[in-house]
């Protein structure tokens, strides 16, 4: 479904992504670890298209998301959803709205549909009592699931997770983590995640793939990379986190 041929993105002199190649199936769950700086989150901001490679193509569905004119561009982009470390909700709209906002603006729904979908989804998430609330009168691991909610909203076939429990207080991580569980349990959605959880990334993962300075070392199911990882560095990182 996701395909990176030959990436390359450098910010200045300094090169992030290395004639990276790299690939997830339909409906797989894939995780992205390792150390700090070594340009997971630059791939998620990729497919979302926050930014544009500097070589190489990304497609998705078969669909070239780069290069490609812009309207292809946001053809594709309804099929992707991203839920950020801060979860940057609307701050001014209250939680239903923050839901609604977009199935309605880009995909033409009209305000009932919308709102039923976003009943639906806070059902799922657990929120539904919440649904009157502006973002600021709810926790961060609330916050965060209305974030889910909203990217959900748009149906979207792929699921970006940039490192989603990370600006949370420890005792909601989990809240978080089992809403996500739940999902890649329940639903085909393809899910791309960045997470420095490794008992989450094992739980959902079909895969993880471990990078380092632009390279993916390592890529392997959970089972195997977690207990008998190949490269050195993998055994470095893994021995640090875990
Ligand atoms: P972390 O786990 O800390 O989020 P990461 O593996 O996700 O790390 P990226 O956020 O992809 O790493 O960043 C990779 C490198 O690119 C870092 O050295 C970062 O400083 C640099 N970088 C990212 N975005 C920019 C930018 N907009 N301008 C300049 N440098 C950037």
């Amino acid at each position: 479904l996701i395909r990176l041929e030959k990436v390359t993105k450098r910010f200045g002199d300094h090169t992030v992504l290395d004639r990276l190649d790299f690939s997830v199936d339909a409906g797989r769950h894939v995780t992205l670890i390792g150390p700090s700086g070594s340009g997971k989150t630059t791939i998620l901001r990729l497919l979302m298209t926050l930014t544009k490679p500097d070589e190489g193509t990304i497609t998705v569905g078969g669909q070239r998301l780069y290069p490609a004119p812009e309207k292809q561009v946001r053809e594709i982009r309804k099929n992707i959803g991203m839920v950020f470390q801060q979860f940057n909700l609307f701050p001014n709209m209250k939680v239903l709205r923050n839901i609604t906002e977009a199935p309605v603006t880009v995909l033409g729904l009209s305000k009932d549909e919308a709102e039923e979908r976003a009943r639906e989804l806070l059902d799922l998430v657990g929120l539904s009592e919440h649904l009157d609330k502006y973002p600021s009168q709810l926790s961060g691991g609330q916050q965060q699931r209305v974030a889910i909610a909203r990217a959900l909203a748009m149906r979207p076939q792929v699921l970006l997770l940039d490192e989603v429990t990370s600006a949370l207080d420890p005792e909601l991580v989990a809240g978080v983590l089992d809403v996500l569980r739940d999902i890649a349990r329940s639903t085909d959605i393809t899910m791309l995640c960045v997470t420095h959880e490794m008992s989450f990334a094992r739980d959902i993962s079909d895969r993880v793939l471990m990078f380092d300075s632009g390279h993916v070392i390592e890529a392997a199911p959970p089972d195997k990379i977690f207990s008998e990882p190949e490269h050195t560095r993998t055994r470095e990182f893994l021995s640090a986190v875990l």
